[in-house]
């Protein structure tokens, strides 16, 4: 079993920031997923894609430093799941951008 493998089985049945955490440390940062994102093009920077979507996530889920636009990057996710389909680390980025959003409501 691989290391991404792994980290997929172990955020089985977690929630909230532990998913988060888990589920975000298996981005190996190949930006797969960003010629798929149809939010990309529109944005100000990376952040508007997955894989920096994912990046803020984890931020959010470690209480570490992210900013007023960093928030607006997950909010303009669309959740259409594109990136899903080919990230290779198999991330439910659909699932992490709305766990995301749960947390910076929530807090
Ligand atoms: S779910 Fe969000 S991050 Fe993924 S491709 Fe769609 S708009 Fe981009
Ligand atoms: S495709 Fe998956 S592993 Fe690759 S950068 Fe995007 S979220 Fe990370």
């Amino acid at each position: 079993m691989s290391c991404v493998q792994q980290e997929e089985t172990s955020s089985t049945g977690l929630r909230g920031r532990e998913f988060l955490i888990v589920e975000t440390s298996k981005c190996i940062y190949c930006g797969f997923c960003e010629p798929v994102c149809p939010t990309l093009p529109h944005g100000r920077h990376r952040g508007y894609g997955p894989r920096g979507r994912v990046f803020i996530a984890r931020l959010v889920a470690l209480e570490d430093f992210y900013t007023d636009g960093d928030e607006e990057s997950l909010y303009s996710c669309l959740l259409c799941g594109a990136c899903n389909e080919v990230c290779p680390a198999r991330i439910d980025i659909v699932r992490v951008v709305r766990e995301a959003r749960s947390l910076l409501v929530t807090r």
